[in-house]
């Protein structure tokens, strides 16, 4: 509140507030239509179906694709403000983290510790601007709480404007392990998995920190395939995965 709104008395501050409400409803933030959020339609785009994937060496699960109604509402979430959308995207990433778990727990048997969540940080320019982590607020609104296991170590370069091998140096190196990640098993959560290097560089500085990492959870996948349904090149396909995605294995968590 500004501190001439807080001068108000608080009936004039409730008219003001109804007054703004019809000047900005608000609106879908994945199609537009006004009243919600995120509509009932846009929000079962974005019911959670996890599947587990790969880039290069790197396994991870996500809930979700990054295309369409996924792609406008997670773009309006972490570059729009639209933090009002998080409540609608949130249960894709506790599904994508859920499903994470049950593979570990299939994988070795046996009473296991709760994993520790983690999350890349973001870069002190991101959190100026934003004034949110897209990733730490998605699991508040899942009722989980990643700890700080990782720290950027400044070196990374802004990776608009680069090559898919000069993004993959750019990357390795960006973060190192706290020492407190020594010896805990972790499981990396992220929002959106494109060629892999971001989280590739996390596992590899939480490994190298002593931590063990039994997954890797992603609220969205991108597409595959390097044309859109209209025929046009994919934006993202020009930053595919050097290790060729095509030959990636896939399957659907049963
Ligand atoms: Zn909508």
């Amino acid at each position: 509140m500004t501190p001439a709104a807080r001068a108000l008395p608080t009936p004039l501050l409730d008219a003001l507030r109804d007054a703004a409400a019809v000047l900005l409803p608000v609106r879908c933030a994945g199609c537009g239509a006004g009243g919600r959020p995120v509509c009932a339609a846009c929000a079962g785009a974005l019911r959670p179906e996890p599947v587990e994937d790969a880039r290069g060496d790197l396994r991870f699960t996500a809930a979700l694709e990054y295309d369409g109604v996924v792609r406008a509402v997670l773009g309006a979430y972490k570059d729009g403000g639209r933090t009002d959308a998080a409540a609608a995207l949130a249960p894709a990433l506790g599904a994508a983290v859920a499903a994470v778990a049950a593979l570990a727990r299939a994988a070795a048997p046996g009473p296991a510790p709760r994993p520790v969540l983690v999350v890349v940080p973001s870069s002190a320019r991101a959190r100026r601007e934003r004034g949110y982590h897209p990733v730490g607020l998605l699991l508040r609104h899942s009722g989980l709480r990643a700890e700080r296991l990782l720290a950027r170590t400044g070196a990374r370069a802004d990776q608009a404007g680069l090559g898919l091998e000069e993004r993959a140096r750019n990357a390795a190196g960006a973060l190192r392990a706290l020492p407190r990640a020594r010896g805990r098993a972790v499981v990396l959560v992220d929002d959106i998995v494109t060629t892999g290097a971001t989280a590739r560089e996390a596992v590899r500085a939480l490994e190298a920190g002593g931590a063990r990492v039994t997954g890797v959870a992603a609220l969205a996948r991108t597409p595959r395939r390097t044309a859109s349904r209209h025929g046009h090149p994919h934006r993202l396909g020009a930053i595919a995965d050097p290790d060729d995605p095509r030959t990636e294995r896939s399957g659907k968590i049963p």
